[in-house]
């Protein structure tokens, strides 16, 4: 299932919306949000941890150093999306402490999230990508995602975070490489 906001506030999916997701022509970013934004997992002494604490609902949370201007580099190349356990809970916070311009279209599902996996969220990219090519950044990709990119008609990149680490310049670049060769290889 698919879920986000339509500019009047009214929630949308793709089954009832068929028209949102094909609205664009740009290749999905689909983005995670713990262990690619939200980082967990780091060693060393408080004062030295990779980014800035910010409580969202009442958990605090290690949103890494950098991560916003990053994903700022990205935001106009592709369609990005959240693809995260938090469904549209990132929408309440993460938008406005990244400096992200606008809510970002939200993959929902259905109760299967586990944390530190990934797997199910296969379903629910596949239904929004519609065949697009696709980036994805996680922290736990597995080989059930690694074989589902693999058997994709269309480009499919996945980008494999550190969860102390998160999303790093170095991914930054490769994604928008990426993204210029799928424009040179357009017809
Ligand atoms: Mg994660």
């Amino acid at each position: 299932m698919v879920d986000g906001t339509a500019e009047d506030g009214s929630g949308w999916s793709v089954a009832n919306f068929p028209l949102v997701s094909g609205v664009s022509d740009k290749p999905v970013l689909a983005v995670d949000v713990d262990g690619v934004i939200s980082l967990f997992g780091f060693d060393g002494p408080l004062d030295q941890v990779p980014g800035r604490f910010h409580l969202i609902d009442g958990v605090a949370h290690c949103i890494a150093e950098g991560v916003g201007p990053r994903l700022l580099r990205l935001v106009d190349e592709f369609e990005m999306i959240w693809a995260t356990g938090w469904e549209d809970r990132a929408n309440d916070h993460l938008p406005h402490l990244l400096g992200l311009a606008d809510d970002l279209p939200t993959l929902t599902f259905d109760g299967r999230a586990r944390f530190g996996t990934a797997h199910w969220k296969l379903d629910a990219l596949e239904e929004f990508a519609m065949g697009r090519p696709l980036a994805w950044i996680d922290d736990s990709l597995d080989d059930s995602c690694h074989n589902w990119a693999d058997r994709r008609d269309a480009p499919t990149l996945l980008v494999p975070t550190e969860s102390a680490v998160g999303l790093t310049d170095a991914h930054v670049d490769a994604i928008l490489v990426w993204g210029r060769e799928l424009e040179l290889r357009a017809p």
